[in-house]
C-alpha cells in the first residue's frame, strides 16, 4: 500500500518502526505490571531527534509537521499504546507554544522540548471536562507576575513533565473569552502534584492532578502575549493534535491486527491452523479494512493541519473517531481471535484492548467529536 509519504517521511517511520520493535517490545508488559514511567525509552526518543521531529528546524526540531508526528505515534502504538502516548502528550503541550507562542517564546521552549524534555497540556478540571471552557482555575495579574490557584485534573505526562502549557482564566467574568494559555515549568514554587490515577490501560503513561495555590508564573509566559486567548489556542491545537489521538488509535489497531494475524496462522486446532477457518478469515479481513480506512483518514488528517487548511475540526474529529471506535472493535476481536489465551496477561492483546479505550474518551469524547462534525456540515464548513 502506498501512503504517498516522502523519503524524509518513510525515513522516520522506519526509524521509530526500529525503535518500537527493539526498544519498546522487550520491556511493555513489565512497564505496564509496574506502570513505571519510560523515562529511559523517552530519552532515547530525545537522543534519536524524534522528540522534535514536528518542531521546526529553527527552534531545534526536525522541521516536519503533524504527518510526522503522527507517523512517529503511530509506530510507537502500535507496539506500546501506552509509552506512545507519553510522546504523543509531549506534542500536545508544545501545540500551543508551536501555533500561538510569541517568537521569543518559541525560541526559549521550543529547542527544550525538541532536545527531548517532557511537556503536557492541562486544561482539563473537575468540572471543565467536555464543558472544557468551564474553567475555574484563576490566574491574577500581580505587577510582572500572574498569580494561579486552582486544580486541573487527568493530566498526561503530569508530575514527570518539565513544561505545562496551562488554561486559566484571566477574566471569569468573559467566559471562554476570558481564558488564557500561561507556559508553566515544573518547580515553580505553588505547583504541586496531587493524585496519580491508577487506571485501566495505557497504565505507564502518569496521569495526574495539577494543584496551582499561589503558583508565580511570569507575566512573559502568557502564550502570545494575549490574555483572553486561551480557548482559541485550546481549539487549534485539539484540530492540530487530534490526527495524533487518531493516529494513537491507528497504531494501537494496527498492533492488535499484527498479534492476531500471526497467532492465527500458528494456531493448530481441528488439525489445522485458525487461519484456514473461514470465520476466522472474515475477521482478519474486516480487522484489515477498518485498520486501512483508519490510516487513510488519519494521514488525510494530518496532510490538511500540515497545508495550513483553514477548516479541518471536521476531518480531524472524523479521524479521530473513526481510528478510536476502530481500535476498540480491532482489539476486542483481536483478543476474540486468541480465544482463552487472549484474555490472559501472557499474550499482548489483552492490553491492547485496555489501552484503545481511552482514544474514544480523551481530547474530546467520540460524542463531542460527532457533535463537532454535525456542527461543521451544518455551517458548511466540513470539507
Ligand atoms: C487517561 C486520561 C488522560 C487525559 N489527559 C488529559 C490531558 O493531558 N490534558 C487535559 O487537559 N485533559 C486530559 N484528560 C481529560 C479528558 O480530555 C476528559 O476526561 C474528556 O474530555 C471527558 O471529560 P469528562 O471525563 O469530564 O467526561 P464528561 O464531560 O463528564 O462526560 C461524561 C459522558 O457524557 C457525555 N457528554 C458530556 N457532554 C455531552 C454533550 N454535550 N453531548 C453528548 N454527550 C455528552 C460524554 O461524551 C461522556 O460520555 C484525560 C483524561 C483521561 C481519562
Amino acid at each position: 500500500m502506498d501512503y504517498f509519504l516522502t523519503e524524509t517521511q518513510k525515513e522516520v517511520r522506519d526509524l521509530a518502526r526500529r525503535f518500537a520493535q527493539e526498544k519498546m517490545k522487550p520491556v511493555r508488559a513489565e512497564l505496564d505490571r509496574t506502570g513505571e514511567f519510560p523515562h529511559a525509552l523517552m530519552q532515547e526518543l530525545g537522543e534519536l531527534g524524534l522528540m522534535g521531529v514536528y518542531i521546526p528546524e529553527e527552534y531545534g526540531g526536525l522541521g516536519g509537521g503533524i504527518v510526522e508526528m503522527s507517523l512517529v505515534v503511530e509506530e510507537l502504538c502500535r507496539v506500546d499504546g501506552a509509552a506512545g502516548l507519553c510522546y504523543a502528550a509531549c506534542a500536545l503541550g508544545a501545540s500551543p507554544i508551536i501555533c500561538g507562542g510569541s517568537e521569543e517564546q518559541k525560541r526559549r521552549w521550543l529547542p527544550r522540548l525538541a532536545a527531548g524534555e517532557l511537556a503536557a497540556f492541562a486544561i482539563t478540571e473537575a468540572g471543565a471536562g467536555s464543558d472544557s471552557s468551564n474553567v475555574k482555575t484563576r490566574a491574577r495579574r500581580e505587577g510582572d507576575f500572574y498569580v494561579l490557584n486552582g486544580a486541573k485534573q487527568f493530566i498526561t505526562n503530569g508530575s514527570v513533565a518539565k513544561i505545562y502549557t496551562v488554561i486559566a482564566s484571566t477574566n471569569p467574568a468573559r467566559g471562554a473569552r476570558g481564558l488564557s494559555a500561561f507556559i508553566v515549568e515544573d518547580g515553580t514554587p505553588g505547583l504541586t502534584f496531587g493524585k496519580i490515577e491508577d487506571k485501566m490501560g495505557i497504565r505507564c503513561s502518569k496521569t495526574a492532578e495539577l494543584v496551582f495555590q499561589d503558583c508565580r508564573v511570569p507575566a512573559e509566559n502568557l502564550i502570545g502575549g494575549k490574555e483572553g486567548h486561551g480557548f482559541v489556542h485550546t481549539m487549534r491545537t485539539f484540530d492540530r493534535t487530534r490526527p495524533g489521538v487518531a493516529a494513537q488509535a491507528l497504531g494501537i489497531a494496527a498492533g492488535a491486527l499484527d498479534e492476531a494475524l500471526e497467532y492465527a496462522k500458528s494456531r493448530i486446532q481441528f488439525d489445522a491452523p485458525i487461519a484456514s477457518f473461514q470465520a476466522v478469515q472474515t475477521m482478519l479481513a474486516d480487522m484489515a479494512i477498518a485498520v486501512e480506512a483508519s490510516r487513510t483518514l488519519t494521514y488525510q488528517a494530518a496532510r490538511t493541519v500540515d497545508i495550513g487548511a483553514k477548516n479541518l475540526s471536521a476531518v480531524a474529529s472524523m479521524a479521530k473517531v473513526l481510528a478510536s471506535d476502530t481500535a476498540m472493535k480491532v482489539t476486542t476481536d483481536a483478543v476474540q481471535i486468541f480465544g482463552g489465551y487472549g484474555y490472559m496477561r501472557d499474550y499482548p492483546v489483552e492490553k491492547m484492548m485496555r489501552d484503545a479505550k481511552i482514544t474514544q474518551i480523551y481530547e474530546g469524547t467520540n460524542q463531542i467529536q460527532r457533535l463537532i462534525i454535525a456542527s461543521e456540515l451544518i455551517k458548511g464548513t466540513a470539507w
